[in-house]
C-alpha cells in the first residue's frame, strides 16, 4: 500500500479498493482501508456511483492490484467505522462513543448517504451517552440524530439537553458549523433550557421565601437555607434536578414550619409541610414536565419537508411539538 501503508486497515481481506481517507499533517494523517467496492457500494449510493465503471475509480477494479481512492476531506475513523459496519466487522466495534467521534460519524454518513448502515450501532452509542450525564460535547446530538435520521434519539436527547444540562447549551458547539438544521431549533433548545432553569429557581425562592410568620418559622427556614448553602445549594447554582436531589440527599429536613411555634393561631399553621419533600416534589414535577422535541416536527415547520406520520407518538407524551 501507499505512502502510510504502515497504518493500514484490512476490512476486506480480498478488498480491490484503498480508500485513503485524511490528509497528512491533521489528526492522525493518511489512513488506508483495504475494502471491497461491492460492499461500499451496497451500503451508499455515493460509493456505488463511484464505482459501477462510469469514473475512472470504477475500472478494471481487481484484488490483485486494489486501486487507491483518496478521500482527503473525510475523517480516517469514521470512514473506518462506517466500513467495518459495512463489512460485518462488527466484534471489535466499541459500545461507547465520545459524542464527537459519533458526530463525525453522522456527518460522514451524511455525505455518503449511508446512515442505514450504522444506524443500530448508533443507537447503542446514543443510548450510552445519555445515561452517562457527564458525557462532553452531548450538544452535539441533535445535529447527530438528525443526519442519521433517529427520531426517538432525537426526542430524548433534546429532552436531556434541556433538563439535564452540565452548562447552558452552547449553540455554536452545537451546530458545529454547519446548516443541516437550521439555528432556530436550537435558539428554542435554548430557551427551553432557560425557561427550565427559571422554574428552578422559583422553586427553591417559593420555598424559602414569604413564610417567615413568626420566631419559630423563621428560626426553621434559616435552618433549612442554611443546609442549603453548606451543600452548595444556595443560592441556586445548579442546572440539572438531578444533581440538585442527589446533593439535597445530604440537606437534612427541618420540621413542619409550625413544630416549635407557641403563637395561638399562628399564620405559620397554615403551612403544615415539609420543606425539603415539597421542594423535591416540586423538582420532580418540573423535571417529567420536560418534553423532548419531535423531529419530524422540525421537519415539517421548519425545514419545509412533507408532512408525514410523527415517529414519536406524540399522545404518549404531550406538547412534544415544535411551536
Ligand atoms: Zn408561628
Ligand atoms: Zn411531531
Amino acid at each position: 500500500m501507499s505512502k502510510s501503508g504502515g497504518n493500514a486497515e484490512v476490512v476486506a481481506k480480498r478488498g480491490d479498493v484503498i480508500l485513503q481517507s485524511g490528509q497528512d499533517g491533521v489528526g492522525e494523517g493518511v489512513r488506508n482501508i483495504l475494502v471491497s467496492s461491492v460492499v461500499l457500494g451496497l451500503a451508499s449510493p455515493v460509493f456505488a456511483a463511484m464505482f459501477d465503471g462510469r469514473f475512472s475509480e470504477g475500472q478494471n477494479l481487481s484484488p490483485a492490484s486494489p486501486r487507491t481512492v483518496p478521500l482527503p476531506d473525510d475523517d480516517p475513523e469514521s470512514i473506518i467505522m462506517i466500513c467495518k459496519i459495512a463489512h460485518m466487522q462488527t466484534a471489535e466495534l466499541p459500545l461507547k462513543l465520545a459524542a464527537t467521534v459519533l458526530s463525525k460519524i453522522a456527518l460522514c454518513c451524511n455525505k455518503y448517504d449511508c446512515a442505514n448502515v450504522v444506524r443500530s450501532w448508533a443507537i447503542i452509542w446514543i443510548g450510552a451517552l445519555l445515561e452517562d450525564l457527564e458525557a462532553a460535547d452531548f450538544e452535539k446530538m441533535p445535529l447527530a440524530t438528525h443526519l442519521l435520521e433517529l427520531p426517538r434519539e432525537f426526542f430524548r436527547v433534546s429532552q436531556r439537553l434541556v433538563r439535564d444540562p452540565t452548562a447552558i447549551l452552547s449553540v455554536t458547539k452545537a451546530t458545529d458549523g454547519h446548516e443541516f438544521l437550521p439555528l432556530e431549533v436550537f435558539e428554542y433548545l435554548l430557551l427551553r433550557q432557560i425557561s427550565y432553569q427559571r422554574r428552578i429557581t422559583t422553586a427553591f425562592a417559593s420555598i424559602v421565601t414569604g413564610l417567615e410568620f413568626c420566631a419559630a418559622s423563621k428560626q426553621a427556614l434559616s435552618t433549612f437555607i442554611f443546609g442549603l448553602r453548606r451543600n452548595d445549594l444556595w443560592p441556586v447554582n445548579q442546572c440539572s434536578v438531578l444533581v440538585i436531589k442527589s446533593k439535597l440527599r445530604a440537606v437534612p429536613e427541618s420540621p413542619p414550619l409550625y413544630a416549635s411555634c407557641t403563637t395561638p393561631n399562628c399564620a405559620c399553621k397554615s403551612v403544615a409541610r415539609y420543606t425539603k419533600a415539597t421542594l423535591i416534589a416540586e423538582l420532580d414535577k418540573i423535571y417529567d414536565a420536560v418534553d423532548g422535541i419531535c423531529l419530524d416536527c422540525v421537519r415539517q415547520k421548519v425545514l419545509g419537508e412533507q408532512k408525514r406520520e410523527c415517529r414519536v407518538p406524540h399522545a404518549m407524551r404531550e406538547a412534544t411539538v415544535y411551536p
